[in-house]
């Protein structure tokens, strides 16, 4: 039997006025941001997605409910520390992770290597094992008219055997 175990998360936000963006951590300078119950870091809740699949624990709405009032505007890397910590009392280990943000605009290219860095702090995991790529979607669909945002996620884990 194989101790790795894959998973997959997808996410998805409105962009608005009046909300900062926040994408891996990352306070990105742009006139709307993600809207949401807490800081709506759409990465970083596919990343929590796609690990708790990868575990077959359930859902990040079932350990963060949005109406829990603990989450509203909360910190979404702290929400994947504490994923994290349910992976490991499991035993469980991320071997990787690779995403891709979906958006029009604006560019994140010169941000993705600080949301690697902040992810790799959250889960505790070294910033060469997590992938942050990004994709406009050719100005098609409610992601090409600026009016949302998505990511999606892959995580590998593995299980400690000791
Ligand atoms: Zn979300």
């Amino acid at each position: 039997m194989s101790n790795f175990r894959i998973g997959m998360g997808y996410d998805v936000h409105p962009l608005v006025a009046g909300r900062p963006l926040i994408i891996g951590g990352c306070k990105i300078n742009y006139h709307k941001g993600a809207d949401g119950h807490s800081d709506a870091d759409v990465l970083t809740h596919a990343i929590c997605d796609a690990l708790l699949g990868a575990a077959n624990l359930g859902d990040i709405g079932s350990h963060f409910p949005d109406n829990d009032s603990n989450y509203k505007n909360a910190n979404s890397l702290m929400l994947l520390a504490s994923v994290v910590s349910k992976l490991k009392k499991k035993a469980y280990r991320i071997v990787n992770i690779d995403t891709t943000v979906c958006l029009q605009n604006p560019k994140i290219k010169n941000h993705i290597s600080s949301m690697a860095q902040n992810i790799a702090v959250a889960a505790d995991i070294p910033a060469e094992n997590i992938s942050v790529k990004a994709t406009t979607t050719e100005k098609l669909g409610f992601i090409g008219k600026g009016k949302g945002i998505s990511a999606y996620a892959v995580a590998m884990i593995e299980k400690i055997s000791n």
